[in-house]
């Protein structure tokens, strides 16, 4: 039975700002009934802490350069028998609000120091070095909030082996070089071939050059970020290692999300009897105060409000499609520019748009299950998960020829609706009018009853649960484990990633 400490910043239902929540919050409890041995651990945030419910201090232990002790508690993730332990240390996490980002919507100043602090609890328990009595065979890490974790451990003789998940390369933990040296870490660590990001410190180097083994979250992601269009600088990097980088598309949670379970959504519904649907998509109109009318199409969008998502497309395409006889609703959070002119828009078409800003689980679930079409027109997208949530419920999503959505929406070609295989609209480029053509050739598409249901039901009947995807990271866990070996027989002289402390020449940035 593999042993695997989870590392993350963020997992649901404790604290969820986006996929990576979904996945830390999900995956877990997936490997768990695989008969893995999995233990999470994130930081004591206000809201994590809250939630969690009964919670009791393992261990306590000392971190460099903190003058007092972090303590390790230890509970359940709410709904699962995953035990879960908090690092707590009240000044970097007991706050209010967003994990990462201030109340204006600044990353919070003390982020790397927050960050560094998670990495070194995660050593300390790998290690052994803490009062709880459990070693880990494998660390997963997860994004540049735990990018540390395996540049600290590379450092060790006998450690557990390290895997690290890029959920987005695009958020890279950058710091100035003197916070490399508030750190205190290792000065070999400052270099280009460690931590040494153009002058920057780069959290998410330490798991792209040291970790055993990478993922990313589908494989056509995996694929982009090996070239210069979506490696942000790092595809170079990402090159040298493919060996050990591959893609494992993230699965669901199908009992959070099912339409025939779902908590928050009025009228249940399945495949099998989907007359529901109509139900929950006047609920919707209603709840977004928009004309309830069944035959009108209704598209709805759920994401952060970020040019990644494509907003701006949305933005530029909006006077095209408010011609069209159709209604969007749009919930999200994000960039104060598109929220602005999203709410600026809603008052020239209030019978057509409407708009929620904030962050909102059940009206996420109620869009995905009232909508008629879900809108991603993402400008690259490592897997997603609205797409597979809104397959799932019946909901015909019209995306992006990008990552993780060209891996799991199958086009509405002539020839795939012929055999019964279309579950989608897919569309190649980042521009307006191909976004406008995709929505039209979807209206088209609803105006013949037979074929729209026919691709609603073989996108939910679809099976995009965690069994498949837990068992490739089980596999992934033993290729870590064999690589993490040969590397304890054949040090020194690692080929594939620079080992701190063996060969580093610096001494850390300049002062
Ligand atoms: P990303 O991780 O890039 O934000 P994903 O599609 O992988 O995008 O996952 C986004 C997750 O966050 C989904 O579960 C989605 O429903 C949820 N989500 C995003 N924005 C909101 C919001 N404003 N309210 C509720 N849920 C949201």
């Amino acid at each position: 039975m593999p042993k695997i400490l989870f590392v993350a910043s963020e997992a649901h239902p404790l604290i969820k700002t986006g996929g990576l929540g979904d996945v830390a919050g999900s995956l877990p409890a997936a490997l768990q009934s695989r008969r893995a041995d999995v233990r999470l651990l994130l930081p004591a945030y206000r809201d994590a802490v809250t939630r969690a419910g009964k919670l009791k201090t393992m261990a306590t232990l000392t971190v460099p350069g903190l003058d007092s002790p972090v303590k390790i508690m230890e509970g359940r993730l709410p709904g699962t028998s995953v035990i879960t332990w908090l690092a707590d240390f009240p000044p970097a996490y007991d706050r209010p609000g967003h994990p990462y980002l201030d109340p204006r919507g600044q990353p919070w100043p003390d982020n790397a120091m927050r960050f560094a602090l998670l990495a070194h609890v995660a050593t300390a328990l790998a290690l052994g070095r803490t009062r709880i009595q459990w070693r880990p065979d494998v660390v997963h890490c997860h994004d540049w909030q735990t990018g540390l974790v395996p540049a600290l451990l590379a450092r060790e003789k006998s450690r557990p082996s390290t895997v690290f998940t890029i959920h987005n390369l695009s958020y890279q933990g950058l710091f100035p070089p003197q916070t490399f040296t508030a750190l205190a870490l290792a000065p070999e660590l400052w270099s280009p071939e460690a931590l040494e990001f153009h002058g920057r410190l780069s959290f998410i180097k330490g798991g792209l050059l040291f970790a055993d083994q990478l993922t990313t979250v589908s494989p056509a992601y995996a694929r982009e970020i090996q070239t210069p269009e979506f490696g942000d600088g790092l595809d170079g990097l990402l090159r040298r290692r493919a060996a050990r980088l591959s893609g494992i598309l993230n699965g669901i949670d199908d009992s959070e999300w099912d339409p025939a379970r779902d908590r928050f959504i009025g009228k249940p519904y399945s495949a099998r009897q989907p007359g529901n649907k109509a139900a929950n998509k006047l609920a919707l109109q209603r709840e977004f105060g928009l004309p309830q009318e069944t035959d009108t199409p209704l598209i709805g969008m759920v994401g952060r409000l970020v040019q990644q998502k494509g907003i701006d497309l949305i933005l530029d395409t909006l006077p095209g499609l408010m011609h069209r006889p159709l209604q969007l609703v749009v919930l999200g959070s994000g960039e104060t520019a598109y929220e602005v002119s999203l709410r600026k828009q809603v008052q020239r078409y209030p019978h057509r748009l409407a708009v929620r800003i904030g962050y909102d689980e059940g009206l996420a679930h109620r869009i995905e299950a009232g909508a008629d079409m879900f809108l991603m027109p993402s400008r690259f997208e490592p897997c997603g998960l609205n797409q597979l949530y809104s397959l799932r419920y019946g909901t015909i999503p019209i995306v992006r020829r990008v990552g993780g959505l060209a891996n799991t929406v199958v086009n509405a070609t002539d020839e795939n609706i012929k055999s019964g295989k279309a579950t989608g609209i897919v569309f190649k480029d980042a521009r307006a009018g191909a976004l406008l053509a995709a929505v039209d050739r979807a209206l088209a598409l609803q105006k013949n009853t037979r074929c729209w249901k026919q691709m609603m039901h073989a996108g939910m009947r679809q099976d995009f649960s965690w069994r498949r995807s837990a068992a490739e990271y089980l596999r992934l866990y033993k290729q870590a484990a064999r690589a993490n070996g040969q590397r304890q027989d054949h040090e020194p002289g690692r080929k594939d990633a620079h080992v701190p402390g063996k060969s580093g020449k610096r001494t850390g940035p300049k002062p």
